[in-house]
């Protein structure tokens, strides 16, 4: 890591590869010599259109989005998105299942009750075990009338993930991937939509990403807002009016850099080997407690705690000694997490296994 940086452990906004921070340092000024930054350019502008093109397509390339679905890129957040999905679905059939396994399913429902009312069904949960794991095939009850079934595919808070895609017969699966996008290969045609927010695997704050099934676009609701409809931005190619220019640019690079890397076959690789160093030091002793079960464990968020309250606390103020920092849990689940997404280092995990180690016989 370049001098000064530290190990940033943060649920998002969160690392970014330092090859892509460096190759925006040096174009900052001037980028394609062109004059200007891309920060300042008209988003009409012949050079801004090659780089929104070039990140639709380079996305398209490294996830493997096939040609019958259109990528989008929003405003709002993942939390945007929450409302689009039943204004953009729900047009003539107002009921959808929400799977909620975590806070920000949980979320995702509470905005779809708002649109649909008590059509928004709760179609299973894990709430009474902490969210401790997904919901099983058997402990869901899914609507087969129902519009879509939306599912969190990797809870940034509890540190779990879906380890199997429910079946829901002829129901298409909607699934938010704000936290594991481009973490490992997926097979996109598995899912009517997937979605997320781009701050933590993609780019830096600014954008939610959708790719929907062509056939899932259209039956929106009259007061869908132009910028949230599907069909209006398929159509103006995310562009009926300023879209986060900067981000997006950013994202094309974190793309071009993942093609040169090797893609996500490489990327899996390499969280792999992150993920496990971490959960086989946790769970080779007693000292720590992880919060997710074994089956559900997710790559990207790992949480635990010490044997307390004041010891988490402890450790926190320790590590940042040792110069790491956001390894406090989130206030829903206390303890301690570590975000380890694609651009921490494995020199990262292996300096936070060395503390924890070192915490561990200290206490
Ligand atoms: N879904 C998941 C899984 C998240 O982790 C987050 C944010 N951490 C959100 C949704 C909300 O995203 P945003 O802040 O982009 O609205």
């Amino acid at each position: 890591m370049s001098e000064g940086r530290i190990f940033n452990f943060s649920a998002g906004p969160s690392m970014l590869p330092e090859p892509v921070l460096k190759r925006v340092q040096s174009e900052l000024m001037n980028y394609e010599g062109c004059g200007m930054s891309v920060m300042e350019m008209s988003h009409r502008s012949k050079v801004y259109d090659k780089i929104i093109t070039d990140c639709e397509a380079n996305l398209r390339k490294v996830l493997g989005v096939p040609d019958n679905y259109k990528v989008l890129f929003l405003q709002g957040g993942a939390s945007g998105i929450f409302c689009a999905l039943p204004m953009n679905l729900c047009g003539t059939n107002k009921k959808a299942d929400y799977i909620v396994s975590g806070n920000f399913s949980g979320g995702a429902l509470k905005e779809a009750k708002k649109f649909l009312g008590d059509g928004a069904q709760e179609a299973g949960t894990t709430k009474d075990l902490n969210f401790t794991r997904v919901p099983t095939q058997d402990e869901l009850k899914l609507d087969p009338e129902a519009a879509y079934v939306h599912v969190c595919y990797n809870n940034t808070i509890y540190g779990t993930k879906w380890h199997y895609d429910p079946e829901t017969g002829d129901v298409p699966l909607i699934a938010d991937m704000s936290s594991c996008i481009l973490s490992e290969p997926i097979d996109v045609s598995r899912y009517g939509i997937i979605y997320g927010g781009a701050q933590k695997n993609m780019a830096p704050a600014g954008f939610a990403f959708v790719a929907v099934r062509e056939d899932l676009i259209g039956d929106e609701m009259g007061i869908t807002p132009k910028i949230w409809s599907f069909k209006t931005q398929s159509e103006k190619a995310s562009m009926i009016n300023t879209p986060p220019t900067f981000p997006i640019y950013v994202c094309n690079c974190v793309l071009e850099y993942l093609l040169e890397i090797g893609g996500l076959e490489e990327m899996k690789k390499r969280n792999v080997a992150k993920s496990s160093l971490l959960y086989d030091y946790l769970d080779s002793q007693d000292f720590y407690t992880p919060h997710a079960d074994k089956i559900d464990r997710s790559m990207m968020n790992v949480t635990f705690r010490t044997p307390n309250d004041e010891l988490d606390k402890e450790f926190v103020a320790g590590s940042v000694e040792k110069g790491f920092t956001n390894l406090k849990g989130h206030r829903s689940v206390g303890g301690l997490r570590a975000s380890i997404y694609n651009a921490m280092p494995y020199e990262g995990v292996e300096a936070l296994v060395d503390y924890m180690k070192e915490f561990a016989a200290a206490h």
